[in-house]
């Protein structure tokens, strides 16, 4: 029997209380309300598992091929064998000649004509009723049998703590108001019902997820989502910042970083630089934290926005960092940043896990007595060595490539005791509505919608890998202008060593053939100075060619380097190639992105490919990106292993998203009393994750 084992593995799988039981929902049902004589069973069991019993009329164990039990049954209209190839005296007892059997399982045709092999048995009266709900299979951990954990939840059903923490919290008017055609019933009653449907239910609605009694408790936990996004809204705009209004020229200060920036700025901003610009000088100068994402896609020039926004916290005397996921960008955005600013008489430091210790504390001394005003590193930054003088601002660059744990850490280190600093998010994936709408809730976008201008469109080739030959020679008339290029090495999933292996071998064959040209070679094994190197020999045209792995995926700025060439194109996602060819159609000249793929093709990479040539609105590809990888991945919770929304699919479900938002509302005004024992039952403890 099963249903003595230790509770632990029950708690293991997180059913440690009768409220999580409860919303262990099942993932399928088995039909055991319907009882077949065997003569029907024989047929229909070819199809679905069936249900039906018998008397034993035989129970033998055979040694040939091999030991098993062979029981028949029957009935008045037929008879079947029930094969055992692993069995338990008790089941050899339990099955014995006289017994009365119900069984449930496949049927097929053996040696001595039809049988079911393992079916599930019960030996029962022969008039036994027949259950009248429909059985639940629920998701389980290896060694809990279904059995444990049917008892355990019906057990939890039971509890009278269930009874009082399902009751309906809704106003009838709210739901009438809302849905009026929903008819869904109460919570505590669609939760029952998705335990033990009654046996005429809607499976296929059931499995498919849209019964109005799964609807109900969908809505429950979208209602939770988005009450505790508002919340979040709430609590930040009770925190305090210090306030960085525009400073007058008639102020105390003499000269304005800001302003000095402007100036010197080689170019005049777009209209929608300045928009977003306005959008966020309007943040910074609340007296509550600034959370805003800046989303434009590649090329279209944030880092100005963001050297803008550093300016005026400067301004005010505090200091303001710029973090980015990886280090080649981070110091991309160093360069940048010292380029910008040095001249104006500011002191840009550097922070990333690879500089050496004694450096490291230069940097962290620097940070921490405030002679450092702009702080530029990877996610170092937020370990707790790092103490900021006075910090106003934090830039965080590619932010969703932060995992959600790092993201946590982040906003745990920049929440001040006293003051919270100003938070500038930057992205070139445009985020979803549906993710915009519940886990980003709390975000105001700015978005760059234009590119600088004098822009070419780059256009995109799709080529066969065996013109290779052809394409390196294209490749040479190209350098020999005096424009540079990039050389992208296949994606490697399942091996680094492979993957830095092919771009080693490239990088030798491209060295080969094109001796009159300096090429580089940059892979994310290289330490973090003989990179930076490298990159700079690219910038300063030392090196023409710059052959890589995905480690130039983001950020990387060469204005002159206007040809990409991505071997094996058909491995890499929508977001990658995308990220990839915004590293050219930088500068005046025409750019090109040929997209080298090998055969065999599947139908989903010829269609990636397609799309990628086709289209260049980095909108229109990441909705399709997302609508193949689901929103995980934009999320980070692959790193989390913790996706928040269990009975929600974001994609099918937008139309109950809505509903909860407005329901939100609407509760937050009239019913504030609910929403603490509403959260309390549905996030518990993942509500922290909210806030990432
Ligand atoms: P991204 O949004 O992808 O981070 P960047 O900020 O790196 O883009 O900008 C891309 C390039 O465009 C940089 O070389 C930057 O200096 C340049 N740039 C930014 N704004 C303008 C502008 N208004 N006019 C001309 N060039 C610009
Ligand atoms: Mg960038």
């Amino acid at each position: 029997m099963t249903t003595n084992r230790p509770p632990t593995l029950l708690q293991k799988m997180g059913l440690d209380s009768p409220m999580a039981l409860a919303l262990h929902l099942p993932s399928r049902y088995e039909d055991e309300t319907r009882l077949y004589k065997l003569e029907e069973a024989l047929n229909r069991g070819k199809l679905t598992s069936v249900q039906t019993q018998g008397l034993v009329i035989r129970s033998q164990v055979i040694f040939r091929p091999r030991r098993q039990l062979l029981v028949t049954i029957e009935d008045e209209t037929a008879v079947l064998q029930l094969r055992f190839l692993n069995f338990y005296p008790s089941q050899q007892k339990q099955m014995a000649v006289g017994a009365h059997l119900r069984v449930r399982g496949d049927v097929r045709d053996g040696y001595q004509g039809p049988e079911m092999v393992h079916p599930t048995v019960k030996a029962i009266a022969q008039d036994a009723p027949l259950p009248t709900s429909l059985t639940p299979v629920y998701p389980a951990s290896a060694g809990v049998s279904q059995a444990t954990i049917r008892k355990a939840v019906c057990q939890a059903l039971c509890d009278p703590v269930i009874k009082e923490n399902l009751v309906e919290f809704l106003p009838t008017k709210l739901m009438e108001q809302l849905a009026p055609s929903a008819n869904w019933p109460d919570l505590q009653s669609a939760i029952t019902y998705l335990h033990l449907p009654p046996a005429d239910a809607d499976t296929q609605a059931l499995l498919d997820r849209t019964h109005p009694a799964w609807r109900r408790v969908q809505f429950e936990e979208l209602l939770a989502q988005q009450i505790s996004l508002k919340r979040a809204h709430t609590i930040r705009r009770q925190r305090k910042a210090p306030a960085f209004e525009v400073k007058s020229t008639k102020g105390k200060l003499k000269v304005s970083i800001e302003k000095g920036l402007l100036k010197a700025l080689p170019f005049t901003l777009t209209k929608a630089q300045q928009r977003v610009w306005v959008e966020i000088g309007d943040d910074l100068s609340r007296v509550y934290p600034m959370n805003r994402l800046l989303q434009g896609d590649v090329g279209s020039g944030k880092t100005v926005v963001a050297a803008l926004a550093a300016a005026r916290v400067m301004d005010y005397g505090y200091q303001a960092v710029v973090m980015a996921p990886t280090e080649i960008l981070a110091e991309q955005h160093f360069l940048k940043m010292k380029e910008w600013f040095h001249p104006l008489g500011i002191e840009v430091a550097w922070l990333s896990g690879s500089l050496k210790s004694k450096e490291k504390k230069l940097a962290q001394d620097a940070i921490e007595s405030g002679s450092a005003q702009l702080i530029v590193g990877t996610h170092a930054l937020i370990q707790e060595s790092v103490k900021f003088a006075k910090l106003g601002l934090a830039v965080i660059d590619e932010q969703h490539r932060f995992g959600v744990r790092q993201r946590l850490e982040i906003q745990q280190r920049i929440g001040m005791e006293l003051f919270y600093c100003h938070q500038l998010m930057m992205s070139a994936t445009p985020i979803p509505r549906t993710l915009a709408m519940t886990y980003y809730a709390d975000l105001d976008v700015s978005v760059i919608d234009e590119l600088p201008p004098g822009r070419k469109p780059i256009v995109t080739k799709v080529i066969k890998a065996s013109r290779r030959d052809e394409v390196i020679s294209g490749l040479q008339d190209w350098l020999s202008k005096g424009l540079q290029a990039y050389w992208v090495c296949p994606l490697i999933e399942e091996s680094e060593v492979l993957q830095l292996q092919t771009a080693v071998d490239s990088f030798e064959q491209l060295k080969l053939a094109l001796p009159n040209f300096k090429i580089g070679l940059v892979h994310g094994r290289l330490k973090g100075e003989e990179k930076a190197s490298v990159m700079a020999d690219f910038k300063s045209n030392k090196i023409q060619l710059l052959v890589a792995t995905t480690v130039i995926e983001v950020g990387v700025d060469v204005p002159n380097a206007a040809l990409m060439v991505i071997e094996h194109a058909e491995r890499f996602g929508y977001a990658q190639i995308h990220q990839l060819r915004g590293r050219v159609g930088r500068g005046s000249a025409d750019s090109v992105c040929i997209l080298m793929y090998s055969e065999p093709l599947s139908l989903a990479a010829r269609e990636r490919l397609q799309t990628l040539r086709e289209i260049s609105d980095g909108f229109v590809i990441a909705e399709r990106d997302l609508s193949l990888r689901g929103p995980g991945e934009l999320l980070g919770s692959k790193q989390s292993g913790d996706a928040m929304l269990r009975f929600v699919d974001l994609q099918r479900d937008v139309w109950l998203i809505e509903l909860a938002k407005k329901a939100a509302e609407l509760l937050l005004v009239e019913h504030a009393d609910l929403i603490e024992r509403h959260l309390d039952r549905w996030l518990g403890s993942r509500a922290e994750f909210l806030k990432a």
